[in-house]
């Protein structure tokens, strides 16, 4: 294949709590490059990155740290509460993650490259993907695994879930599916065909 033309990327996605790290942490083991759209999100507004000074100088000083980082709660509570400035923030961030995202996929070097991002159909993160891996579990155990993870209530993880594509919606996209509602192992099993089925979509 020609140096030129890019890696296929296999989009990971799923609801909060599906067990989308779960998934890219046994990729991660085969040698799969991983980029994660959360993490890039993250590196955007770091310190000395201009969309870091563009939000202080629309919010002020209150959605900074006392070493200058973002307060993320901070200003998460703003866009909550305004629509205006979720959009402009949207507005913002969302080149600049894309952009972030294609050079991390730039740089990968492994067979095939995995990008996970809870938001992939949400999105148009999609686009930058060959295919799409859901990794699905009922409503229930999402809630259930999100709770004894994180601490959260019922009521915030639903909330959460409420913001997201629903179970349906991203298996109407899925090109391959991954059932996580059983044992890591029965996960694992799942993942190694699919491992193999796409190192064959490359050779
Ligand atoms: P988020 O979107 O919130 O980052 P995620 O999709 O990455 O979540 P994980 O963190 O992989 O989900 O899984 C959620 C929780 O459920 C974790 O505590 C994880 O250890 C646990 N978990 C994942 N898969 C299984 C499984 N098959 N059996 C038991 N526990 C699991």
């Amino acid at each position: 294949m020609s140096s030129i033309m890019r890696k296929t990327v296999i989009g990971v996605t799923g609801g909060i709590g599906s067990g989308k790290t779960a998934v890219t942490d046994y990729f991660a083991e085969k040698g799969i490059t991983i980029v994660d759209a959360d993490l890039a999100s993250r590196v955007v507004v770091e310190s000395g990155r201009p969309a870091l000074s563009a939000i202080a100088e629309r919010h002020g000083s209150d959605v900074l740290e006392a070493d200058g980082s973002l307060n993320r709660r901070q200003l998460r509570d703003i866009i909550f509460k305004n629509d205006n400035e979720r959009v402009w923030l949207e507005q913002l961030l969302h080149p600049l993650i894309r952009d972030q995202i294609l050079l991390e996929l730039q740089e990968a070097h492994s067979d095939y490259t995995v990008l996970v991002s809870p938001l992939l159909v949400e999105t148009d993160q999609h686009v930058m993907v060959d295919r799409i891996l859901v990794v699905d579990v009922p409503v229930e155990m999402q809630i259930e695994r999100t709770m004894t993870r994180d601490g959260m209530t019922e009521e915030q993880t639903l909330a959460i879930i409420k913001k997201q594509a629903s179970r349906e919606q991203r298996q109407d996209k899925a090109d391959d599916l991954v059932n996580n509602s059983g044992s890591l192992e029965q996960l694992h099993q799942q993942l190694e065909a699919l491992h193999q089925k796409y190192l064959k979509l490359v050779k």
